[in-house]
């Protein structure tokens, strides 16, 4: 009805850390996931360049062999029944952040003929501010598929696209157990990190 009243809104928090945390959380591999074991590292950080920190990252993405635990996914590769696909995990005082999962693989999605998203990660970050809402995706250097994919090439700005892939990070991978890769997120300003479908 036209006269219902609107719940108002009242801006203290979100405290994440309060209560929106578990430890563990970050690792989507700890229950025995298949898969190419990866690090992913980086910052939150706002317009101006500062830490973002207390801010909330939510991930979700499909297995080592591109299928979501989802019952719409009915693309015909295995589903791992110890891997999720979701992961979460808040920024520490200089705004970083880290998860362990595995590499998710491509998957075809029936857009076009022979359509096939490149590897990526969905996100979802919650800054401190309701103003601070980014939902995107984040991919891997040097993916064939990006000159192929329309989701991908929907952010017209070649440079905001590269902002989008993430960069293999030598410096942090641990030997014998996982590769690494870094992925700073900004939220807001010139240099910000692109939307899905922006
Ligand atoms: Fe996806």
């Amino acid at each position: 009805m036209a006269n219902d009243p609107l719940t108002p809104s009242q801006t203290v928090g979100p405290f994440f850390h309060a209560a929106l945390h578990r430890a563990g959380w970050n690792d989507l591999t700890a229950g025995g996931a298949r898969g190419e074991r990866i690090a992913i590292e980086g910052r939150v950080l706002d317009g101006d360049g500062l830490p973002c920190d207390d801010a909330l990252i939510e991930i979700w993405q499909a297995n080592a062999a591109g299928r979501y635990l989802h019952r719409v996914d009915q693309h015909p590769a295995p589903l791992d029944p110890n891997f999720t696909g979701g992961g979460r995990v808040l920024t520490d005082d200089e705004g970083r952040y880290r998860f362990i999962t595995i590499k998710p693989g491509a998957y075809p999605w029936k857009n076009h003929h022979n359509a096939w998203r490149p590897q990526h990660i969905h996100l979802s970050v919650f800054g401190r501010a309701f103003t601070e809402r980014l939902v995107t995706q984040m991919y891997f250097p040097g993916d064939p598929l990006f000159a192929y994919d329309p989701i991908y090439q929907s952010v017209r700005d070649p440079k905001a696209r590269e902002r989008m892939i993430s960069t293999f990070d030598l410096a942090n991978t641990k030997p014998e157990w996982a590769l690494a890769y870094s992925f700073d997120i900004v939220l807001g300003g010139a240099a910000a990190t692109p939307l899905e479908n922006a």
